[in-house]
Parts: structure tokens; sequence; C-alpha cells
């Protein structure tokens, strides 16, 4: 029989997508999944009806067409006080998804290691397996969702860390760094000489008046950091597949190298129209803070109801929620891959096993599972209803 290459072996697929088919087959409502029930704002469809039927339907220049990247650029300065050069510092790309895999694969080398704070999302693991590299786990353990700074320092000082990756506001646990944890790893990465690459994909989603901050505006940073965003969350678009890499020339030029020749370029008319997304006002992100933040309360709300203790997030749209005293009404153990299965099939919600988010120790995930609330209000009334089904299973 013809073999797999080696590097893919311990790839699998990713557990969120075996249980939203099995949540697909339940008729479950998938809170697992991480996408919107909604749709963007109309000035976008609009916005890509257009371009489909003014000619971008060729090849955009593989760094992304000059308008979008000029209009990336314009949004930095206006949000985070730095203008990356829109020429040489500016890559579009398909979704964050590809530009993690660029920046991976263009500047770690085989044998070379790279830090990954988990839980983290599963395209981490597989950027470094593609680039022949090693991953040092480093738990962000809850019930807090911090990291241990000796622990952190411990795998910076392995030989050859090359990088760093982490996301904040965080999938999944809804926490948003503060400035002092990211000053932590930016203190890492100057003294160990590591790279820090950024996933900022929830940049937008932070509540409680609380600020997202960039790793690469923090002292000395800027020239370790690749700063990687995209369109997906904060215009509910997460079907286009448009995202960017922010990065000095020298880091810029290495990533751009694996994305010429990974995908040329992302979907032209969808780059036209995210220069409409990324052109909105700040009444856009007021809104979609509030939106957002009246989502949050409403899940946070019929978790608490139901007997779970969830964090409540700081950022992002997913609540990594402790199921222990829900399972022990029921007499079930806290195995969260079970109740996962469980909860699909008694009570008709989907969610994703808390233990799948951690590698280097399952067991921290244990007795969690994660909620997704990017949901439109009928959407949350019906998900109510169903969990009136679990209190009344459990008795409450
Ligand atoms: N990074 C994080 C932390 C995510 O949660 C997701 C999607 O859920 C992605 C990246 C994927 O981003 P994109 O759709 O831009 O590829």
């Amino acid at each position: 029989m013809i073999q797999a290459a080696h590097r893919v072996e311990n790839l699998y697929e990713s557990v969120i997508r075996s249980i939203t088919v099995h949540a697909i087959q339940k008729g479950a409502i998938n809170l697992g999944q991480g996408s919107p029930d909604f749709d963007p704002p109309r000035a976008l469809i609009e916005a890509a009806q257009q371009a489909l039927s003014e000619n971008y339907n060729q090849y955009a220049p593989t760094w992304g067409l000059a308008e979008l990247r000029e209009a990336i650029s314009d949004k930095t300065e206006a949000f985070y006080g730095f203008r990356p050069d829109p020429d040489t510092e500016v890559t579009v790309t398909c979704g964050v998804t590809e530009a993690v895999i660029s920046a991976l694969v263009g500047l770690v080398d085989r044998g070379d290691k790279v830090v990954i704070l988990e839980p983290a999302h599963e395209n981490y693991h597989a950027g470094v397996v593609f680039a022949g590299a090693e991953p040092l786990w480093v738990p962000i353990r809850p019930p807090d969702f911090t990291f241990d700074p000796d622990e952190l320092r411990r795998a910076f000082r392995q030989p050859k860390v090359k990088a760093v990756i982490f996301n904040t506001p965080h999938n999944p646990s809804g926490r948003v760094f503060s400035r002092e944890e990211l000053q932590q790893i930016a203190d890492l990465c100057l003294e160990f000489g590591v790279i820090a690459i950024s996933d900022e994909i929830y940049e937008h989603m932070v509540f409680d008046g609380r600020r997202h901050i960039p790793i690469s505006t923090l002292p000395g940073m800027m020239e370790r950091t690749i700063t990687i965003s995209g369109l997906s969350k904060s215009y509910s678009v997460t079907g286009w597949r448009v995202g960017y890499a922010l990065a000095t020339a020298h880091l810029t030029d290495a990533l751009r190298k694996i994305h010429d020749f990974t995908t040329i370029c992302a979907p032209t008319p969808l780059q036209k129209a995210s220069v409409t997304a990324l052109r909105l006002g700040k009444d856009y992100y007021d809104w979609l803070t509030s939106y957002y933040d009246e989502r949050r309360q409403r899940m946070m709300q019929i978790l608490e109801e139901s007997g779970f203790v969830a964090p409540i997030p700081e950022g992002a749209y997913y609540t990594l929620a402790d199921f222990r005293p829900v399972a022990e009404a029921l007499g079930i153990d806290d195995d969260d891959d079970a109740f996962t299965y469980w909860m699909i099939d008694e009570i008709g919600i989907g969610t994703v096993p808390g233990s799948s988010f951690y590698r280097s120790d399952p067991s921290l995930g244990r007795g969690r599972v994660r909620f997704a609330f990017p949901k439109k209000d009928e959407t949350l009334d019906e998900v109510a209803r169903r969990f009136e089904r679990l209190r009344v299973r459990v008795g409450i």
C-alpha cells in the first residue's frame, strides 16, 4: 500500500469537525464550531457582488490587492498607532490559517522548536509539523487560564527555540492577555531571540472596557513579531478566506515565499469587498462589541441557570465551562468526550470536549466543554429551550 508521508502521521481530523458531523446528523444546535449563524453587514455582500460584476475575477497580486493592503495599514494605524508599509510589511493570505502556516514554514527550520501556548487553534500544531519543527506545549491553566511564567521560561530556555505562537483574545478560554502577561512573553522573546507569532483574530471582541494590545507594540517587539488577523470573525465572513500578516520587510519576505507558492492569492473579488469591511467606521466596531456582549450575557445566564460554572469571557466568543456540577447531579462522571455526546444526543446541543484543547496534559480540560455563542437571537432562544430539558433532567 502507498504510505502517506511520515510528517502527516500525527495529524488527525479536527475533533471539532467530527463533532460537527455528529451534531448535524442528530439535528443539534452546534455551539461547538465558532462560526456565526448571522449575515455579515449588507454593505459587504453588496461589495462582493459588485466586485464579481466589475472584473475582479482573475488573480490578484500575490501579496494582496494594493487597495486592500492600504486599507489594512490605515486601520492598523487607527487602532494601534503603528502603520505597516503596505508594500513591504502587509501580506493578504487565505485566512489566518494560511498566514500561520506561511509564517511557520517560512521562518522555522527543521529541528527548531516552537513554543505553543495551549489551548491552541489546531492549525498551529499542523504548521509546526509542516515546518519539520518540534512543538513545546505550555498550558494556560484553568480555572484562571493564565500561564506559569517559570514554566514558560523553562520552555524558552530549551535549545533551538525559534518562535512562540499564541492567541489573544483567546479561543477557547475567553481570556484577553494583560499588558503584564504580554510583557512576560515579550521579555522572553527579547532575551532568547525568539519570534512572536501573534494570532489576533478576535481583536475586536473585547468586553467590559478592556483593550486588546498587540504584542508588536511593546518595546523592541516590532522587529520580531508577526501579527496575524483576518476578516473571518470581525466581519462574520468565515467562508471568505481573507486574512493578513503584518511584519517587518525581512520577516514578510520569508512568509511571502510560502504564501506565493501555496495559494498565489486570496480570492480576488473578496479581497476587493474586504476593502469595504476594513473601511467601516468606529460605529461598526461599537455595534459589534455590544452585539457580542449581549450574546455573551445570554449564554452565561443559560449556563449558570443550568448548573454550569462558566468563566465569563473577557474577549472572543467562547467559554470553557465546567460541567462537573451537572454531571454530579446526573450521576455521571467528568469524562468530557462522553458528556459532549450526551449533550448532542439528549439535549440537542453541540459543544467541544475540553481535553481536546490540551496536548501536554489532556486532563487539564477534563470536566469542561467549550460553548461558542456567535449566534442570532432566535438560535439562542432555541438554545434556552433545549437547556430547559437539561434542567429537568438535572432536577434544577
Ligand atoms: N485562529 C483562531 C484562534 C481561531 O479561533 C480561528 C477560527 O476559529 C482561526 C484562527 C481561523 O481563522 P481563519 O478563518 O481566518 O482561517
